[in-house]
């Protein structure tokens, strides 16, 4: 067992942190309060190959390994939560499972425009009433001589409204549950494709979500990722990747809060003493940092795994279910470490606080990640 990074890894926190401190943590604030998805730095981070993090080089990735994956997102979720949700979908539920489930041809044709920033994914699989139950869906794919045609609406769609691209999932057998259901590649400017925008949400708010609507959209038979009828196994193969993404920036958002309030508990004064010296404080903080470091420790387990190839979805749902949790407790005592400050907008921890909320809710909500675990253990499944 090896708890040290590689002098590469090592070199890519750095780049990362830095560019985290100095260009995403000073717009973070204002880009919440704007609703205001910085497309520019975006731009940034694509240039400096982290929109292709763990993508190989032969289509326009930087090649690095899953802890490096890890370790970008939580270095920007250490400062934005919202622009770390863009970095995994477009990195986790886009790129990756198009590099293990796509053809070569449709390897070539979306990497590179996905890994450079030239293009924005998203990943449709959530509909109005098919959340946790996604094999419920009832968005149809009907074959039509080349094509497939598309009617259904998908919805919370983290990219939706700036999406190029979108991974749709649609049933083509409807009377086969989660065995006809496929995944198809549908690219803005097809006829019957159209999203629109949803606002006032408790977090996240620059990050775009929005909702999916296809009518009679037709889709050529070449943009079905993978088998048909297999598209299940895609999507619960992408939440594979996702999952790992988001544990890791909310390791990364945990350790902001701590990171704010180290600094925030050794001004403050009541008493006459600095908050930071009060056995109480001392203990939160503790709390605080040992829950963060045993999130970081689940995620790189995971991460070891997916480097190595080895089967990882009920370590990545370990971290994931721990991680959410986790990261909502620590969110929790910043706010309380602040007093009444924390409970304004004029401080950093009253927004990581509300973008915390989200964790326990997308990509698999606690209780799913519990039945996972669960399953694993017991050998016994609450659903299929
Ligand atoms: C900001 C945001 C971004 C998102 N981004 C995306 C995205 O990019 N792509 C995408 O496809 N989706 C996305 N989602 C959707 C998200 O994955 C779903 O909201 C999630 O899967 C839960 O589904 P639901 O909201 O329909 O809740 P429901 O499934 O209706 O669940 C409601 C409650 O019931 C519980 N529950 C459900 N079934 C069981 C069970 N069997 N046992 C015990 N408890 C159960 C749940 O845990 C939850 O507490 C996003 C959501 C949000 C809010």
């Amino acid at each position: 067992m090896d708890f040290d990074l590689t002098e590469e890894q090592r070199m890519i926190q750095e780049t990362i942190r830095k560019f985290a401190d100095e260009e995403i943590a000073p717009v973070a604030s204002e880009n919440d309060k704007k609703a205001h998805f910085p497309r520019d730095l975006f731009e940034k981070l694509a240039a400096l190959g982290f929109m292709g993090t763990p993508i190989p080089e032969e289509y326009g990735g930087a090649g690095f390994d899953f802890i490096s994956h890890a370790i970008v997102a939580e270095e920007i979720g250490r400062v934005d939560s919202s622009l770390r949700g863009t970095y995994s979908v477009q990195v986790s539920l886009v790129e990756l499972p198009i590099y293990k489930f796509a053809n070569e041809e449709q390897k070539k044709k979306y990497l590179p425009k996905l890994t450079s920033g030239e293009w924005i994914g998203c990943y449709g699989l959530t509909e109005p009433n098919a959340g946790s139950d996604p094999a419920s869906m009832v968005t149809s794919a009907v074959e039509d001589g080349d094509f497939y045609v598309l009617n259904g609406q998908k919805t919370w769609i983290t990219n939706a409204g700036i999406a190029d691209l979108a991974i749709v999932y649609a049933k083509t057998d409807k009377e086969a549950g989660s065995r006809g259901i496929t995944a198809f590649f549908v690219e803005r400017g097809m006829e019957g494709f159209s999203t629109r925008d949803l606002h006032d949400k408790l977090g996240l708010r620059a990050s775009n979500t929005g909702e999916i609507f296809l009518e009679n959209c037709r889709v050529p038979k070449d943009n079905i990722m993978g088998d048909l009828n297999k598209g299940f196994k895609v999507a619960l193969g992408t939440l594979d990747f996702g999952r790992y993404t988001v544990s890791a920036g909310w390791v990364g958002s945990a350790q902001g809060c701590i990171n704010i309030c180290k600094k925030y508990v050794k001004e403050r004064i009541q008493f006459g003493k600095l908050l930071g010296e009060f056995q109480l404080v001392q203990q939160m903080i503790a709390d605080m940092v040992v829950e963060c470091e045993a999130g970081r420790l689940l995620v790189y387990r995971a991460g070891h795994l997916k480097n190595k190839g080895l089967p990882n979805t009920r370590e990545t749902s370990i971290a994931k279910y721990y991680c959410s949790e986790m990261v909502n407790r620590v969110a929790y005592k910043a706010v309380q470490l602040h007093g009444g400050y924390g409970f304004s907008g004029e401080y950093d921890v009253e927004r990581f606080y509300r973008d915390a909320r989200i964790n326990t809710l997308y990509e698999g909500t606690s209780q799913i990640q519990q039945l996972i675990i669960g399953a694993y253990e017991l050998g016994l499944k609450a659903f299929v």
